[in-house]
């Protein structure tokens, strides 16, 4: 699985460099609107955005601190805190020829108490060393690695892949050559 809910949150204002381009710096949790769409959520209210905003920080500062080895205590007590009003039931389904299997039924309280639910569900699911920042410079996008080698370096091929192989080329054989204005 890929912690979907965790990165899409970890990325939602990391500053964006289209080429040629001022570099954009996102912030979709401005309006309920563009708040909806970069977190596939049904609806929000204005009221909503506040705690959503909190619980992106703290994601954010807990992948940092992931990344970059320092203490992450204060930034997981938060998030359990964010996710405390899910609360789930178990059910006992029952199947064809006598199956049985237990189903969690969560509650939704608030979509910053799902996501963060989802959030804490997927960390303690993934291999925490696979989170990564993308090492192309103007990048900075996290993802999580899935390849069987564990030695992705960039979130995506295209762009930064393409560019940073581009980018390395040029600075160890352009040096003979006329280098273009940049
Ligand atoms: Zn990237």
């Amino acid at each position: 699985m890929t912690p979907d809910t965790l990165l899409g949150l970890a990325n939602l204002t990391v500053p964006r460099k289209p080429d040629r381009s001022p570099t954009i710096y996102p912030d979709p949790l401005a309006s309920p609107v563009t708040a909806t769409q970069a977190l596939s959520l049904p609806r929000l209210h204005t009221s909503e955005l506040g705690a959503l905003r909190e619980l992106h920080e703290t994601v954010a500062r807990l992948v940092d601190g992931l990344l970059n080895g320092s203490s992450v205590d204060r930034a997981a007590a938060r998030l359990t805190k964010l996710a405390q009003p899910s609360i789930a039931t178990v059910r006992l389904d029952v199947g064809e020829r006598q199956t049985v299997r237990a189903r969690l039924a969560w509650s939704e309280p608030t979509p910053a108490a799902t996501l963060a639910r989802m959030v804490v569900v997927e960390l303690g699911e993934i291999d925490v060393t696979r989170l990564k920042r993308c090492q192309r410079p103007a990048c900075g996008l996290v993802f999580y690695d899935t390849t069987r080698s564990g030695t992705r370096r960039w979130h995506a091929e295209s762009p930064c892949g393409n560019r940073e192989r581009q980018r390395r080329y040029r600075s160890e054989h352009g040096s003979d050559e006329t280098k273009p204005a940049r």
